[in-house]
């Protein structure tokens, strides 16, 4: 699945159940939204690494796999919050991180 079409369902799903439960989705609520996403990444990071109450941990397995979901979380919502700036995320990726066109001199 291309990127493009990879934001376009996600966007979609993340809207779809928004809509669902009532919840206005603006630009602000998102921003707001995917920092709540980068902390239950790096709680679930927490504990993996064993750095947290022992009554969190979980088998490596299993805390490896909610790493795994919360970081596509995190993605998704930059997903969701690029289509809702009008970033095209695929371009702004390849000219970053590819050609580094956007890298300052
Ligand atoms: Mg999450």
């Amino acid at each position: 699945m291309q990127l493009k079409q990879l934001q376009t369902k996600i966007s979609k799903i993340f809207l779809d159940n928004a809509k669902r439960d009532n919840l206005k989705v603006d630009e602000d609520y998102l921003v707001l939204k995917i920092n709540e996403e980068i902390g239950e990444f790096v709680q679930s990071y927490l504990i993996h690494k064993k750095k947290c109450r022992p009554q969190k941990f979980l088998k490596p397995k299993d805390s490896h796999r909610e790493m795994a979901k919360e970081l596509s979380d995190v993605v998704g919502l930059a997903f969701v919050l690029s289509k809702t700036l009008n970033i095209d995320l695929e371009e702004a990726l390849v000219k970053k991180w590819i050609t580094r066109e956007w890298i300052k001199h």
